[in-house]
């Protein structure tokens, strides 16, 4: 799944493509919504929440989710699509270009008064105006004893968080992944550093949470199965978690709860 930052970016660069203008075109390539067509509206803002996608049209509210796959080109007009036609999901064409969504899982129209619908199950938002690092902490306590890995990936708990965020904050903290909520020790710091990192790679292209932006220093463990941790040298593990993602450790700096 992608990381907040991702869609945080996708959105803001859509926002500035599309916010203002006039649609020429718009089709959504899913059967229910195959006679909808919304030329002529003005795109009034597209925002992020969480891992979502939120392009407001007037009174109308067009939902999507990046999934494993997913993602939003945008194209001059004239311009080649970057990726096979047959896997659009959604154009949104303006007099300056067009926005493409390929391989989205969730292409959905809502009433924009109705938004709450598709993303008012998300814990407070780790890139929203209005983020709560209270709310995040308390969220994540409902359940002492679950999987932290899992309850950080959990976006009821708190929204914006994908593997690689969850992996490195573990190394930072010295925690294994199978620790227990209630064996986190100190929440509200583990949450103010995931605030931290993510805000910090906001507007980055190439995240990194080591702060080295060098290919392969840019994060302590995730993506390093096998090799030397940067702190102390052991040999990075791997293993399953949770609902089957493979986790990424440092067996010294982060031992077995
Ligand atoms: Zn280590």
């Amino acid at each position: 799944m992608p990381e907040g930052d991702t869609v945080y970016r996708a959105a803001t660069r859509l926002s500035r493509a599309l916010a203002g203008r006039e649609l020429t075109r718009f089709e959504l390539r899913v059967p229910k919504y195959a006679a909808l067509d919304l030329a002529g509206l003005t795109v009034d803002e597209v925002v992020p929440r969480g891992k979502h996608i939120l392009t407001r049209i007037g009174e109308h509210t067009l939902h999507t989710h990046l999934g494993m796959d997913g993602s939003w080109q945008l194209v001059l007009v004239g311009g080649r699509w970057p990726r096979p036609d047959y896997l659009a999901r959604a154009v949104l064409g303006t007099a300056a270009g067009t926005a493409v969504g390929f391989e989205l899982p969730v292409v959905e129209m809502l009433a924009r008064e109705d938004e709450e619908d598709a993303v008012g199950h998300l814990g407070p938002d780790l890139l929203g105006a209005s983020w709560d690092s209270k709310l995040a902490v308390a969220n994540l306590r409902r359940d002492p004893g679950a999987e932290l890995a899992g309850a950080l990936l959990e976006q009821r708990n708190l929204a914006g968080l994908g593997n690689v965020y969850v992996t490195e904050l573990l190394f930072l903290r010295g925690l294994h992944p199978h620790t227990p909520v209630s064996g986190a020790g100190n929440l509200d710091r583990l949450v103010d550093l995931a605030h931290k990192l993510i805000v910090a790679n906001r507007d980055r292209v190439e995240r990194t949470t080591t702060g080295d932006l060098r290919p392969g220093k840019r994060t302590y463990v995730y993506g390093r199965y096998g090799k030397p941790c940067l702190r102390c040298g052991t040999r990075i593990q791997r293993g399953l978690q949770g609902r089957e993602r493979v986790a990424a450790w440092c067996p010294s700096c982060q031992p077995s709860p």
